[in-house]
């Protein structure tokens, strides 16, 4: 009888807050019950699943904050969830909390963009693409590149720090925001959407929300840079002597070409050939198999890069295989294949892009996200190799290998033997030689769920107290997408 009244308490508390809710973001941006809310309480790796009340849609800034404080009042949880494409399982709401999802998708207007300063103003949900697209109508870019930039959303790409191919010329999302508007645990608002490039007014506000993965506020909108619209690109598929010989490869194309490259991209030929077999529409791109293949892609905004050459095509593209032809010469390239037309660039970016599916398409993968320092990442592909092999794994490594950050898939050969195998030592194994190598466990994922563990049992000590006392400051009550980084 008592616990008949306790639950019927409960659904009245919650029915009083979902009224609540519904009068600040209307009726049909409170999506209840499991059919409406299914698509928003699992993650894109379909690996993490999280129990919901609802899935509230606000609209505003104003609207965030005050469901915010509902939430505070009631210590409800709240879990912030942009375009859910997130694959550490940070966005869905973790056990043990009543929780809500507050979605970011209506949030998704362009405030502005001002092409004299070279930003561009945006709600938190507006869709990467959408923002390419819009800004490229002003022959400007916003230069984050990764295969789930048609749903990943700015908001989201903040939280995880999002990184991708154009890391090497551009910098992580960090280095692309000037400004965050953001909702705190409390509901205040904290705007600074000043554009600033300089700002030393004290603590550096918005770089402690980038990266925070929604544990220190909801972000709601941002100021970010634009660039110039690059007005010629020359991309190659390329077959380097080794991984050391890339690193070399990669330093000298960056001296030769002024510091033009966009993307140094590492696929080899394991992974070329999962993809060839998952993804119909894929080529092998050069003709023999690339043990250490790089996809490389060089572009420019100079009008004299842009410039017809000798051969009828451009500056920068005849500079390329000027220098790859030297590289050849050396020996420190081994073979290599232009794309002469949009098509064939597009082709090689589909190889690119098309790595994670066919890796999940192999089979089951743990998938490690590490970052090395750049004269470290030979020593640790090869370690890590030796040690696969010994353990009866087959690695699937790529990587963004002018950042050094691989993404290593442990993989088994035969998918059917996947659970006889030491998957716990090989992990470990990979734990304890990133930190001999001075390397990291997440270099652009993010910790969410999967690696939350990790963090507390590897990050050091002094650094993750200063991370709980920055949480504890500023969320008081855990109501800021608990049970993801710290735990
Ligand atoms: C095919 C594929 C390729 C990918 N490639 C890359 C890659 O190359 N590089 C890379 O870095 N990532 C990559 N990712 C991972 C993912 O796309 C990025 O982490 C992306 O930035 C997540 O954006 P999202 O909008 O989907 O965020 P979500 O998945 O919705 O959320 C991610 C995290 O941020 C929090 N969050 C979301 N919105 C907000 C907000 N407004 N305020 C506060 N917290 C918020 C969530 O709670 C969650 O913890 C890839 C994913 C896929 C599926």
């Amino acid at each position: 009888m008592t616990a008949a009244i306790q639950s019927n308490e409960r659904q009245t508390d919650h029915s009083d807050f979902l009224t609540a809710c519904r009068r600040i973001v209307g009726d049909g941006n409170v999506l209840t019950g499991e059919q409406s809310t299914a698509s928003y309480t699992v993650d894109w790796t379909g690996k993490y699943r999280g129990k919901a009340l609802a899935v509230i849609r606000p609209s505003t800034t104003r609207d965030v904050a005050q469901v915010v404080k509902l939430c505070a009042a009631q210590d409800i949880a709240i879990v912030p969830q942009s375009g859910n494409t997130g694959i550490c399982g940070g966005g869905v709401p973790s056990d043990g909390q009543t929780s809500v999802i507050l979605s970011l998708s209506r949030m998704n207007h362009i405030r502005s963009i001002d092409t004299g300063a070279r930003t561009a103003t945006v709600d938190a949900g507006v869709i990467l693409e959408t923002l390419q697209n819009a800004v490229q109508e002003h022959d400007l870019i916003f230069p984050l590149m990764f295969g789930a930039r048609g749903s990943a959303m700015i908001g989201g790409n903040l939280s995880t720090n999002a990184g991708g191919s154009n890391v090497v010329r551009y910098g992580n999302t960090r280095d692309l925001c000037l400004g965050i508007e953001a909702v705190l645990a409390d509901g205040s608002i904290v705007n600074g959407l000043t554009g600033l490039r300089k700002d030393n007014t004290g603590y550096d506000l918005k770089n402690l929300l980038i990266g925070a993965e929604g544990t220190l506020g909801i972000i709601t909108g941002a100021v970010l840079k634009l660039y110039p619209q690059p007005k010629v690109r020359a991309t190659a598929f390329l077959s380097a002597a080794s991984l050391s010989a890339a690193l070399e490869i990669l330093n000298i194309v960056q001296d030769r070409l002024g510091n033009t490259v966009e993307a140094f991209e590492y696929v080899p030929q394991p992974v070329v050939e999962i993809i060839l077999k998952h993804v119909p529409q894929v080529r092998q791109p050069l003709a023999d198999a690339a043990e250490v293949g790089i996809l490389l892609e060089v572009a420019s905004s100079r009008m004299d890069d842009a410039q017809e050459a000798s051969d009828g095509g451009k500056a920068l593209q005849e500079g390329l295989m000027i220098v790859l032809a030297d590289l050849m010469e050396t020996g420190l390239v081994l073979d290599a294949m232009f794309a002469t037309s949009d098509s064939q660039r597009a082709a090689l970016w589909k190889l690119r892009e098309s790595v994670l599916e066919s890796i999940n398409a192999h089979g089951p993968a743990y998938h490690l996200d590490v970052a090395l320092p750049l004269s470290r990442v030979a020593d640790f592909v090869r370690i890590m190799d030796e040690k696969a092999a010994e353990l009866g794994f087959r690695p699937l490594t790529i990587g963004h290998l002018g950042d050094g950050n691989l993404h290593y898939a442990i993989s088994a050969a035969d998918p059917a033997s996947w659970d006889s195998l030491p998957l716990a030592q090989m992990t470990e194994f990979a734990f304890d030689l990133l930190g001999e190598l001075n390397g990291s466990f997440s270099a652009e994922h993010g910790i969410g769920q999967s690696k939350a563990a990790l963090l507390k049992a590897r990050k050091e000590p002094a650094q993750v107290a200063m991370m709980r006392s920055i949480k504890q400051a500023l969320d008081p009550k855990n109501i800021l997408n608990p049970g993801k980084m710290l735990i």
